[in-house]
Order: C-alpha cells, then sequence, then structure tokens
C-alpha cells in the first residue's frame, strides 16, 4: 500500500489504498470510451474546462501546496509557486493549442494537400514526485487540449497529490476518464503499455525507470518522451556579473532542496574569477538555514526520503574518498526527519565518480576552466545534456557555448528554468522528445497528410 511520509519529521501521513488489476482494467476501458467522445469536442470547449482547471489550482493553491511540501518536503513558498504556474499552463495551452494544431497547409503536385493533426488516444504519463503537480500540468494540458486523455502513475510517495489532480479535472468538468489517476506500482506500468488501447507514453524521472519505459514502449511501437536525469554545467567566465552569477549560482542548485532535473550541478569557474567565485558561493551556501519547509525564514527543507538523503550522503562521502575536497556542509543533519546539509565540492579529480553521476541532493560541484574551449569540454564530459547555463558578458564566447554545449537548452546569463512558452527536454542520457510550448503538443499527435484531387 503506498505510504506518503512527512520527510521533515518522518512520520507517516496517510496510508493509500492502491488501485487493483481490475481498476486498472477499468481505467483503460474508461479511457478509452472518453477519448471516443472527447476527440470530436471543440478546442473551445476543452478549453473551458482547461481554463476552469487554472481558477480551481488558484483557488485551491495553499491546501494544495501544503500537501506537497507534506508529502515530499518542498518549502511552501516553492510549492504555492509551483502551483500557479501549473495554473498558467492550463491558460497557455487553453489559449494556443488550436493555432498549434491548425491544418498545415504544404505546396504538392495535388489541389490541396495538408497537415492535419489528429490526437492518438489515451496516453500514459510516469512521473516523479520532485515537482508533484508541475510534471504532470506540463504533460496534461497540452495531451488534453490534442483530444488525447490521460493515465497518471505517480511516484508512490506523492499519492495525495496525484489524488488531487485528478479531482481538479473531475471539478473543471472534464468527463470521467479523460483524466484518470491510478494508484499503483512501478511494476503494473508495462502492462499499462502493453495494452492494445494506451496509444503513447511519457515518463519523466530516472535513467533505469527511463529505459524499462522506453523498451516496453518500442516494443509495441508506441511513442514515448523522456525527461531524465541531468547534471547541469552552469559556467562562469570573468567577463561575467559575478555577484549575480553567484546568487544565481546559489538558488540553481538550491531550489527544491537540490533536487530538481534542471538544477546547475557542476559549476565550471574561469580560473581568473574561481576563487572569488568560490568565497562568495561559500558564504551564502554556509548561510542557508535550514528546517521545517513550511516555515518562510527556512532557506533549506528535508530530501524527499530517508534513501534519498542517504544516497546522497553516501555519493559526497565517496567522492571525498576519491579526493574531492569538501569546501563546506557534507553531513547528514542528525534528529528527526531526512536533512543534508547544503553543501560543496571541489578539486574533484579526474575519473572520480562525481564527475559522471547526477546528485540529487544540495551539493554543488565546482570545477577550474582555463578558457572557454576547456569549459565547454569539461560540460561535455557528461552522460548527460539537458540544461546548461552560461555567464559572460563576451558576444564571441557567447556564440561558442551556444554553438557547442551538448545540452537541450542554453541560457545565457539566466539560470536554466522551465516556461510553457519554451521548449523543454534533454539530450543524450537527459532523454529525447520535448515538452511545452508548440513542441510539446506535437509529441503525442498524429501528422496527418493529407492530399485532395
Ligand atoms: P524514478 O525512481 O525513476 O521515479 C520516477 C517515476 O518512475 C515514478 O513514478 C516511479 O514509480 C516510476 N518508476 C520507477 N521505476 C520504474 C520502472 N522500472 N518502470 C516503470 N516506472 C518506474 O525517479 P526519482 O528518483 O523518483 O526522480 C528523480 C529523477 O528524475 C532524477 O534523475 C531527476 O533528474 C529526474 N527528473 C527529470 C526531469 C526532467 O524533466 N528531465 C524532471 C524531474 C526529475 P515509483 O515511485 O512507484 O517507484
Amino acid at each position: 500500500m503506498p505510504t506518503s511520509i512527512n520527510p521533515a519529521t518522518g512520520e507517516t501521513i496517510k496510508e493509500i489504498a492502491g488501485h487493483s488489476d481490475e481498476d486498472i482494467e477499468r481505467a483503460l476501458t474508461n479511457a478509452k470510451l472518453a477519448f471516443d467522445e472527447w476527440k470530436k469536442t471543440s478546442f473551445a470547449h476543452r478549453a473551458s474546462i482547461m481554463n476552469k482547471a487554472a481558477d480551481l489550482l488558484e483557488e485551491r493553491k495553499n491546501e494544495l501546496a501544503r500537501t506537497a511540501t507534506r508529502e515530499m518536503g518542498k518549502r511552501l513558498q516553492e510549492a504555492v509557486a509551483e502551483v500557479e504556474k501549473c495554473a498558467w499552463v492550463c491558460r497557455y495551452y487553453a489559449e494556443n493549442a488550436e493555432a498549434f494544431l491548425s491544418d498545415d497547409p504544404r505546396d504538392s503536385d495535388a489541389k490541396k494537400a495538408f497537415v492535419a493533426y489528429r490526437p492518438l488516444g489515451p496516453v500514459l504519463a510516469v512521473m516523479p514526485w520532485n515537482f508533484p503537480y508541475w510534471q504532470v500540468f506540463r504533460f496534461a494540458a497540452p495531451t488534453l487540449m490534442a483530444g488525447n486523455v490521460g493515465l497518471l502513475k505517480h511516484a508512490s510517495n506523492v499519492s495525495m497529490c496525484a489524488l488531487a489532480i485528478e479531482e481538479i479535472f473531475l471539478d473543471a468538468g472534464a468527463p470521467q476518464g479523460v483524466f484518470k489517476t491510478l494508484v499503483i506500482g512501478s511494476s503494473k506500468v508495462e502492462h499499462i503499455i502493453d495494452d492494445d488501447r494506451l496509444r503513447a507514453v511519457t515518463l519523466t524521472g530516472s535513467g533505469p525507470a527511463g529505459a524499462a519505459v522506453a523498451s516496453a514502449a518500442s516494443n509495441r511501437f508506441k511513442p514515448s518522451v523522456l525527461e531524465l536525469g541531468g547534471s547541469d554545467p552552469f559556467i562562469v567566465m570573468p567577463s561575467a556579473d559575478l555577484e549575480k552569477a553567484v546568487e544565481t549560482a546559489v538558488k540553481a542548485r538550491m531550489i527544491n532542496n537540490g533536487q530538481s532535473c534542471i538544477a546547475a550541478k557542476r559549476f565550471i569557474v574561469h580560473v581568473d574569477i574561481y576563487d572569488d567565485f568560490l568565497d562568495a558561493m561559500k558564504s551564502k551556501v554556509s548561510a542557508m538555514k535550514i528546517g521545517d519547509p513550511m516555515r518562510e525564514d527556512v532557506d533549506m527543507g528535508p530530501l524527499s526520503s530517508k534513501q534519498a538523503r542517504d544516497d546522497i550522503a553516501q555519493q559526497v562521502k565517496k567522492s571525498v574518498e576519491e579526493g574531492a575536497t569538501c569546501v563546506t556542509g557534507g553531513k547528514v543533519v542528525e534528529g528527526d526527519g531526512f536533512f543534508f546539509e547544503p553543501t560543496i565540492l571541489a578539486n574533484i579529480p579526474e575519473g572520480a565518480s562525481a564527475r559522471t553521476e547526477e546528485f540529487f541532493g544540495p551539493v554543488a560541484l565546482v570545477f577550474k576552466a582555463v578558457s572557454a574551449e576547456d569549459a565547454i569540454a569539461i560540460a561535455n564530459d557528461s552522460p548527460f545534456g539537458l540544461g546548461s547555463s552560461v555567464w559572460t558578458r563576451d558576444s564571441d564566447e557567447q556564440e561558442m557555448f551556444i554553438r557547442e554545449i551538448e545540452a537541450g537548452s542554453t541560457f545565457v546569463n539566466a539560470m536554466v528554468a522551465s516556461d510553457p512558452r519554451l521548449p523543454f527536454g534533454g539530450i543524450k542520457d537527459s532523454g529525447y522528445g520535448r515538452e511545452l510550448s508548440r513542441e510539446g503538443i506535437l509529441a503525442f499527435v498524429n501528422a496527418k497528410t493529407v492530399s485532395m484531387n
């Protein structure tokens, strides 16, 4: 039975009855029936439901935010902002879906030719706990607006958030079956992907989960989108506004208690400003206040689970054994809850595991670069390719970073952030496909060629 545990205290909040195999069967039948009607509805109709969902998110934001904070430990202020962002993505697709999917005329030998974008059917979303609302709404808003229907298998530690999302769509007027949460373990996912009624799948999560889902999907020739891990570089060159770069570096690393796929994780700093950067970063990181994520004056809450806390502690220990220097932090906080000190590691030797692993917790890895070319080489020396952030006022360097860094995005003099208006996704071990913007809604449609004479 999925159990929600408050990571700030270690206490069990709730045990949630999971769905049975019969429930899964019923959900698939209902999804197919709902799709057969939903796909015939107008964009205007779907947009009115999506806008209503946005209204409900705004009305319920404090209650929803408290649920997320209790289940996975993010700071309450960040949880409120997350719910507000979900309302934004709902309104964005309510407004833009029709234009994104309007018939696209093409020249050919026929009298008339165009591409018509048609929905595919029920789509399964396998989602992680770290942004328990945002990850789901950035899937659901485009998918439902395109005329598909959604099934959600959320991470097992955020079932209360998962059920609250289903309630929002039902209360907004979505018919039964248009969006369904299944409280199930990951062992049930392959069976659902295998089912003929299911037409596509998206997963946000770790590499092993992505590999399992991608292989099940490809065995049945079903499209998939994978948003996986990252170890984003954050490059700082001498011409950068150092104060702003340091301030943003700390925010970009420590957001969501250090558990964001697009968190800046590897700080690659030019040798001329390396000492100044590291000193300033150390003073900010060591001053962070750790504590109850419900409190406004706290900078850092707990990790999402005991396992997550123990994993990050082990990664730090191993890195130090391999020769890295722990500049600040590095220890588990004793007492209740799953807290870990905000940490900086530097002098990470060649071949050390920290150069290739993702650190999914509040640990910054700092590297020294002797030139822009060296910074790019360090940035690209990673299995991941999600986001990247570069800090320089030199336009030649900006152009070189944009051209050479292997990543799904490059943000110049800003931290990487997702935005409904901009496509989001990665390359290499960070996955494939794009969410958000026009690319996001095109992920799960049939681009149907129409040729008329
Ligand atoms: P995870 O263990 O992969 O879990 C993510 C989801 O996949 C959960 O719903 C999980 O279910 C399910 N799952 C796990 N193993 C599975 C399998 N073999 N088959 C099918 N489903 C499976 O990921 P996590 O450790 O909770 O999340 C952190 C990871 O997600 C990090 O690597 C992070 O970078 C990545 N992430 C990426 C993005 C992005 O947009 N690129 C965004 C956020 C997070 P259970 O909970 O029931 O195990």
